[in-house]
């Protein structure tokens, strides 16, 4: 039997009205003729209407609307401005741990990637919590590696240290089943961020060898379960590069109006990484431009007007200046993404990626305010629940 046959017996089925179900009648194919056959009247007519549905959102990614960059640029600054204000919020991540129990091609914490390990105990993450409320912050990322050592009873004994201290605590964990997302809730928790990296499965166990991560379905239909669980904000992504990013972008979409339809009551955010150098790494396969992914944030932003979307330092100071206006509603600021960066300057062999923009949350927060933004530390608080 083949490798590949192995893991596909690993594999979850799909889940009756989850997306998983709607994802097995996908053809990756004819997805991607989709936006490979729109012409500019497709483009003409997406830019000129007010409610999108996800063929326009076809349009507007593909080649034909790379003239139109500068108008849908324009009406996504727009539609952002309309719907969220002259306002940006700013979160730091605060890597627990970089212990992780899966083989993913393009990650510095890959199980086989010799570095020094290390989960953060009770000490260690008071003194990040300091630093980072030391810096202003009032919205956390919780990030680990996923392994079962670094699971519901370490949680359960982290947040509530962590939670009295920040007003939005939002986490990037392994994929938990729907009570276990409700039980992190009851301690705390607001917001969870699950990518599912691509949507094509061959794609998708070609990069996450063991472990798992490698159950495909089991994360496609996270965000499922979190909308069940009634977690208030829910995230998506895919990581650009690891197949052709339209597509991709385009199976987002559809999982984004999926998930809206079941669970209203839920706030949904989308992000846009690029695969980043770390250790171990891989060369992308699908490169896509700076131009492109400008294209790609206006697209999402004229599909969905209420969608938070998010920039990570893993951009270069130059594009995330650029990038303020466009369309984004949150940013991350100052990053270490190796556990006890912030207050123990852990080496950084310990990082997950390197992080591009550099730059001090004071540097940051000066060049957003000098766009004529003014940068909110704080946009939730538990007693709006
Ligand atoms: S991407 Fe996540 S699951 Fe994969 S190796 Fe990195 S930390 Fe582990």
């Amino acid at each position: 039997m083949t490798v590949q046959k192995v893991r596909l017996l690993e594999q979850s089925p799909a889940v009756a009205g989850q997306f998983s179900e709607f994802l097995e009648t996908c053809d990756w194919s004819a997805m991607t003729e989709i936006h490979r056959n729109k012409q500019e009247a497709d483009v003409l007519q997406a830019l000129a209407k007010d409610s999108l549905n996800e063929e326009d959102f076809a349009a507007l990614i593909s080649p034909a609307a790379e003239p139109y960059l500068l108008d849908m640029v324009a009406k996504s600054e727009r539609l952002t401005q309309q719907r969220f204000g002259n306002t940006m919020s700013l979160f730091a991540p605060l890597y627990l741990s970089n212990t992780c129990a899966n083989e993913c091609t393009y990650c510095g914490f890959s199980m086989s990637n010799a570095i020094k390990r290390l989960t953060l105990n009770e000490q260690q993450v008071e003194r990040e919590v300091a630093a980072i409320k030391g810096k202003g912050f009032d919205h956390i990322l919780l990030v680990t590696g996923e392994t079962n050592k670094v699971a519901m009873a370490y949680f359960e004994r982290m947040l509530p240290l962590i939670k009295p201290a920040f007003s939005q605590l939002s986490m990037e964990v392994q994929p938990l089943e729907s009570s276990e997302y409700k039980r992190l809730q009851e301690i705390g928790l607001d917001a969870v961020l699950v990518y599912q990296e691509t949507y094509r499965r061959k794609t998708y166990l070609e990069h996450h060898l063991r472990g798992n991560k490698s159950n495909f379905n089991f994360r496609l239909d996270a965000p499922d379960r979190l909308g069940q669980a009634g977690i208030h904000k829910i995230g998506l992504g895919v990581l650009l590069g690891l197949d052709d990013w339209r597509t991709d972008s385009l199976l987002m979409a559809f999982h984004l109006r999926h998930l809206q339809k079941r669970y209203w009551r839920s706030r949904f955010s989308v992000a846009f990484p690029r695969i980043r150098p770390c250790e171990g790494g891989i060369v992308p396969k699908s490169v896509i431009s700076d131009r492109q992914l400008v294209q790609l944030i206006a697209a999402w932003r004229l599909f969905d007007r209420d969608v938070e979307m998010s920039l990570s330092t893993r951009e270069s100071a130059e594009f995330r200046d650029h990038a303020v206006r466009m369309g984004f509603t949150t940013m991350s600021a100052e990053s270490k993404t190796q556990p006890g960066g912030y207050a123990d300057d852990a080496e950084t062999a310990l990082e997950q990626f390197e992080i591009s923009d550099e730059r001090s949350v004071d540097l940051v927060a000066q060049m957003i305010r000098s766009q004529g933004r003014e940068v909110v530390w704080k946009d939730w608080d538990p007693a709006l629940s």
